[in-house]
């Protein structure tokens, strides 16, 4: 009896921690930036220069053991070094502080109320609320890492561009799989606490998928990328699974996503940071729509919002096909179809007009797989390709969407294909 309650309680206890989300947050404050290279002077004796160039060794083996481990499965209390990225000679200190309520928080923060925060410190605090919403609570149900950080950078008295002109991008949001990183000089505007709340949705989706984006410059060479990009086909897929999380999370993310497809940019593959801008979708080859996160973040909503049950079904052809870690979203495709074929057709016409029927036949079929309905679409394809993508165009008139080339996200550099943003 006694083994019979035990194996009870442990699977309930199983049960609802994969109901809820496990996260451990950490509230940072920035104290001080700190030189912690001294260039190399012509006149330096040789022994000077012999210390200076071990030090800088010395300083690049701490800096990716901070991010690449510290960050992410201990990050500890009290005052720690955050390293940068944009400027190897520099570091800040942080002061970092454990927070399990909203009291705590506050606390931290050095304030007693909500009201003496500035909005880039209120979307910090809007991320520790959300991390207890149901659109959470519905994205952890296929959680597997047991406890995720959130780091929550307050970099308030930093923000001066013109001081600290690394400061945006050091602290910019990311997930490395394990750990999230919110900043609040990226949401130090009215209404910034909403979109922090979305990227925190962003975010752990990212947590909850190992795939491998490309190993060589996923996001192009300037590592970083637009939500409206043309990137790689793995990296879209990624991207394009957090984007949707956030559009079933919320309309309006739905919306500025949807519009985002509409015109895209691509980066020169010899130039970092130089790009090729308002490229029309009706422009763009079908292997360029393929690599567009945009396009994939569409045709997993419409998965969803055209199937019944459509949510259940993309989560279930996710976690599935979670164990092949160079997916993409053929990948999925195929593995929904085989879930549900009595969905075959509509997934074929979703495809296909999402795409913008670009495709070549044998390239369609490659990508949703060869049945016999399948096949059978493609035979009867051209006459089921007028574009319907306008009935998805969700009435914009009373909601603001976000330009289309503005920078959502910045790749940390790591290498480490876990890691983004
Ligand atoms: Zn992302």
């Amino acid at each position: 009896m006694a083994l019979v309650l035990v194996s009870v309680f442990c699977f309930q206890a199983t049960k609802a921690s994969a109901l809820e989300a496990k996260f451990e947050f950490y509230y940072q404050s920035i104290e001080e930036v700190k030189t912690i290279n001294e260039p190399i002077k012509e006149d330096d004796s040789l022994w000077t220069k012999f210390k200076k160039t071990v030090k800088k060794g010395t300083n690049a083996v701490k800096r990716l053991w901070e991010k690449g481990v510290t960050r992410n499965i201990a990050p500890g209390e009290g005052e720690k070094t955050w390293y940068s990225e944009g400027d190897k000679n520099i570091a800040y200190t942080v002061k970092r502080t454990k927070v399990t309520s909203e009291a705590e928080l506050l606390s931290a923060m050095g304030v007693k109320s909500e009201s003496e925060l500035n909005d880039g410190q209120k979307a910090l605090l809007a991320v520790f609320r959300k991390s207890k919403s149901q659109a959470i609570a519905d994205e952890a149900k296929i959680g597997y890492i047991p406890t995720v950080k959130v780091l929550l950078s307050d970099t308030t008295g930093f923000d001066d561009k013109s001081k600290y002109p690394n400061v945006t991008k050091d602290f910019w949001p990311y997930s490395s799989g394990l750990a999230i990183n919110m900043s609040s000089n990226n949401y130090n505007y009215p209404g910034g606490d909403k979109d922090a709340e979305s990227t925190l949705v962003h975010e752990y989706a990212h947590c909850l998928d190992a795939t491998f984006k490309e190993f060589k410059n996923p996001y192009g060479l300037d590592g970083s990328h637009y939500g409206n990009e043309i990137t790689g086909k793995r990296a879209a897929f990624v991207e394009a699974w957090a984007e949707y999380n956030e559009m079933i999370a919320s309309e309006d993310e739905a919306k500025a996503i949807l519009k985002r497809s509409e015109s895209l940019c691509e980066e020169s593959k010899t130039e970092a940071g130089s790009y090729t801008w308002n490229i029309k979708q009706e422009d763009c080859t079908a292997d360029q729509l393929m690599r567009s996160e945009a396009h994939l973040a569409k045709l997993l909503y419409r998965l969803t919002m055209e199937t019944d049950n459509g949510k259940e079904k993309v989560y279930k052809a996710f976690t599935s096909t979670r164990l092949n870690v160079f997916r993409d979203m053929s990948t999925l495709v195929k593995k929904f179809i085989k879930q549900n074929p009595g969905d075959t057709e509509v997934v074929c016409k979703i495809v296909d007009e999402v795409f913008l029927g670009k495709m070549t036949d044998e390239e369609f079929l490659d990508y949703v797989g060869k049945n016999d309905v399948t096949k059978a679409y493609v035979e009867n394809r051209g006459k089921n390709t007028e574009d319907e993508n306008a009935e998805l165009e969700l009435d914009s008139s009373t909601t603001e969407v976000t330009t289309s080339n503005e920078k959502i996200n910045v790749e940390n550099s790591s290498g480490n294909p876990f890691s983004d943003d």
